[in-house]
């Protein structure tokens, strides 16, 4: 099963995609994630993306697109995925269409978690992360169990440098111009599933079963 995750930031990809991936047994790849893991480790495309990323714009298409291509040929990737962060504009929805070609497979879904920008700002303020192993919290919908600690490595949860109320904007005003247009063009395809991100992070999850199956 080959899986999209669409949305505004905030909207709650991630943490949808984390489920998704535990249940039907398939890789997470988030595109951040990759990038922070390489700010964290200081290497060369940690350095070019930071530079992006600190300003709330996207990184450019040729520092992202191969790298998901490769990842996606990986061996733990032959019975699917489930991309989180990816594709962000047109060129990299085809890049990956052209990918997957000529290797004669193409997506499954295209899911689109659907929350408008006045809840997106509360999402993102409230939003607490570990840096160690990638879990996302948010202060008030989904505390950790202790104040600051994240419950599954017991690291520190820091909020985001492009978490800052002046960056999110900037970051909404980039998905409406470059990621948004992606929804026609998965809608065009016949993949484009939506469901409603304002619900309950369990009740969001369980719309998603009932699109994917079982
Ligand atoms: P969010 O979860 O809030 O949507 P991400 O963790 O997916 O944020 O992405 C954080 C930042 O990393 C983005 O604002 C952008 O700068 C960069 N980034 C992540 N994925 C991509 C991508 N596919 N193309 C370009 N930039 C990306
Ligand atoms: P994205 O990957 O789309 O940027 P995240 O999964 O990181 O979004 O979620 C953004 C913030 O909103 C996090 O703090 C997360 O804990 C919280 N969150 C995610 N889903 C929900 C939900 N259904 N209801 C309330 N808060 C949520
Ligand atoms: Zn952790």
């Amino acid at each position: 099963m080959k899986i999209i995750m669409l949305g505004a930031p905030g909207a709650g990809k991630g943490t949808q995609a984390k489920q998704i991936a535990a249940k039907y047994d398939i890789p997470h790849i988030s595109t951040g994630d990759i990038f922070r893991a390489n700010i964290k480790n200081n290497t060369e495309l940690g350095q070019k993306a930071k530079t992006y990323m600190d300003q709330g714009l996207l990184v450019p298409d040729e520092l992202t697109c191969d790298l998901v291509v490769d990842r996606i040929q990986q061996d733990d990737c032959k019975t699917g995925f489930v991309l989180d962060g990816f594709p962000r504009t047109i060129p990299q929805a085809e890049a990956l269409e052209n990918a997957l070609a000529k290797l004669g497979q193409s997506m499954d879904y295209a899911i689109d978690v659907d929350v408008p920008d006045e809840n997106i700002v509360n999402r993102m303020s409230g939003r607490r992360a570990c840096l160690k192993c990638g879990a996302t919290y948010h202060i008030v919908s989904i505390p950790p169990k202790k104040e600051g600690v994240c419950d599954n490595c017991g690291s520190e949860l820091v909020i985001r440098d492009d978490d800052k109320p002046e960056t999110v904007q900037k970051r909404l005003n980039v998905y409406h111009e470059q990621t948004q247009p992606l929804i026609d063009f998965y809608s065009n395809k016949g993949i484009l599933k939506s469901v409603d991100g304002t619900q309950p992070m369990d009740r969001v999850f369980a719309d998603i079963v009932n699109i994917l199956g079982a």
